[in-house]
């Protein structure tokens, strides 16, 4: 039995899946040339049988064949961030265990030696492609399919493992909510590293027989450019894109002002997600686009939870009620149901919720209770919609639509050898949503400027990890214990 997705993409041959602003794909060509690289991973084997195939392509067609590819020959797809440094990338790559790396040549300089130095298999994506085909092996829906990485409350970040079913759990709760048909455009602009990018863009368009428009890099004036065109009909970013896209709006001509909305109002629905979506962000794009925007609340291990309607009143501040097939509800500290207007942990179960965290059984254990997932978000029920109070640690950061982790920043900037102690917090912002800041302390009289901090730190860390203001102290703010107060961290920054 064929996959679904390919079985779908089967019935729209014809039709264009993927386009970028030079070239467009049919998903005929979608299916011929996964299958032709299905067919050079196989490399005379029957069945990938869940090797890791770590992957590094910018957005556009060679990436989605690839991922396909990964797919169809039986592996499991762990796509790499195009933004990384060689250490992240390295992470995932050995954390992963994959065994074969595929590469566009833009980082064959990056990746090769890592290959060399792990004995992987390396395939560039300019390598031909065998014009005679493999027989594919048939792929049961309950095997692994995916690892996306994400911080946690503790060390680096964790593999999330979801399988083909849950992946197809994940996208048909969210065709089915909010309408996708074949008739569909929709403008990707998103990473393609993290769940909102492959699961509620790419993934949801390709099962929908829709059209996927790819840029290859965020540019608030490029997407502006693609908008005015008039022919899109979806669209979904997190907030600091809409933050980015509202100044580029302010700062246009009337006439182009009048052109850009106009391409909004085009469309059919516009979503945002991955961060709390603030009020005047919503109600000047309203101005802007005509749309009141539909935000909803996900997560790398459960798929999306909740979601305003896509027909019907729309509120701000809220995310709205639990997608079809998801169960959501809230506990207190003891794992008690809570009533309607008391706040409570966010859990969820569903057939969309991960398989496992990859290799690490005790956390997956400690991630679940009584079946449910514990996502350590905290919400209030008012009215019949859930409102996002907050995290319940206050060590995750959401920056830009992505969680990093406070303590993972902390244990690489405790290598830099002029800081002797530091601390690492989120401090809110209207356009980031929360900022990554550093609260330091030197050793003995020594001076860091935010440009050096800034650019050992980049060698380290992926770019929305690195903090973007540095505050240098003689001591941490501690509690009794000796334990660094985080809020009085924030403090120092506000
Ligand atoms: P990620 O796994 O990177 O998608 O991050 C998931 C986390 O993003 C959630 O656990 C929430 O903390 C946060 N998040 C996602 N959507 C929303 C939203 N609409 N409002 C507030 N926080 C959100």
């Amino acid at each position: 039995m064929n996959l679904p997705l390919i079985t779908h993409a089967q019935a729209h041959s014809e039709k264009i899946a993927i386009a970028t602003k030079v070239e467009a794909f049919t998903y005929q060509d979608l299916l011929h040339t996964s299958s032709q690289i299905a067919t050079v991973l196989l490399n005379n084997t029957e069945d990938l049988q869940e090797q890791r195939v770590a992957f590094l392509i910018p957005p556009g067609f060679e990436y989605v064949a690839t991922q396909w590819g990964i797919w169809r020959a039986g592996g499991i797809a762990v796509p790499l961030c195009i933004s990384h440094p060689q250490p992240e990338l390295e992470y995932v790559i050995t954390n992963s265990a994959a065994l074969i790396i595929i590469a566009h040549p833009n980082f064959e300089t990056l990746l090769r030696p890592i290959a060399q130095a792990q004995n992987l298999r390396f395939i560039l994506t300019s390598e031909t492609l065998p014009d005679d085909v493999s027989r594919l092996p048939e792929i049961e829906l309950t095997r692994r399919a995916l690892i996306l990485y994400t911080s946690g409350t503790t060390g680096k970040p964790k593999g999330v493992v979801t399988t083909h079913h849950n992946i197809q759990s994940q996208v048909i709760s969210l065709v089915t909510a909010w309408e996708w048909t074949a008739s569909d455009r929709i403008l990707h602009i998103l990473p393609l590293h993290h769940i909102h990018g492959i699961i509620n863009v790419l993934t949801c368009a390709l099962w929908a027989g829709a059209e996927c428009h790819m840029i290859s890099k965020f540019d608030a004036e490029t997407v502006w450019n693609r908008i005015c065109e008039g022919d899109l009909t979806l669209f979904m970013a997190v907030p600091t894109i809409y933050v980015k896209l509202i100044a580029a709006w302010e700062a246009a001509t009337p006439e182009r002002q009048q052109r850009m909305s106009a391409g909004c109002a085009k469309m059919r629905l516009m979503v945002s997600g991955s961060a709390a979506l603030p009020v005047q962000v919503l109600e000047k794009w309203q101005n802007i686009s005509g749309h009141f925007l539909l935000e909803r609340y996900g997560m790398t291990e459960i798929g999306m939870a909740l979601s305003n309607p896509l027909h019907g009143e729309r509120k701000a501040g809220y995310v709205g009620k639990p997608l079809p097939q998801v169960e959501v509800r809230l506990v207190d500290e003891s794992g008690e149901l809570v009533a309607p207007g008391i706040p409570g942990e966010i859990q969820v179960k569903g057939p969309g919720v991960f398989l496992e965290y990859w290799q690490n059984p005790q956390a997956t254990a400690k991630a679940f209770q009584d079946g449910w997932f514990c996502t350590g978000d905290l919400a209030v029920v008012e009215n019949d919609n859930y409102r996002i109070l907050g995290r319940l640690s206050v060590d995750i950061i959401k920056t830009g639509g992505y969680k990093v982790s406070a303590l993972e920043i902390e244990e690489v900037l405790r290598t830099h050898p002029d800081i002797q102690e530091c601390a690492v917090v989120g401090v809110s912002d209207l356009e980031w949503g929360e900022r990554v800041c550093a609260a330091l302390v030197l050793q003995g009289s020594q001076l860091l400027t935010l440009e050096s901090f800034r650019s050992w730190a980049k060698e380290r860390l992926a770019i929305y990890k690195v903090p973007t203001r540095i505050l240098t102290v003689a001591e941490l703010p501690r509690n009794a214990m000796g334990k660094v107060t985080k809020p009085a961290v924030v403090e120092l920054f506000c």
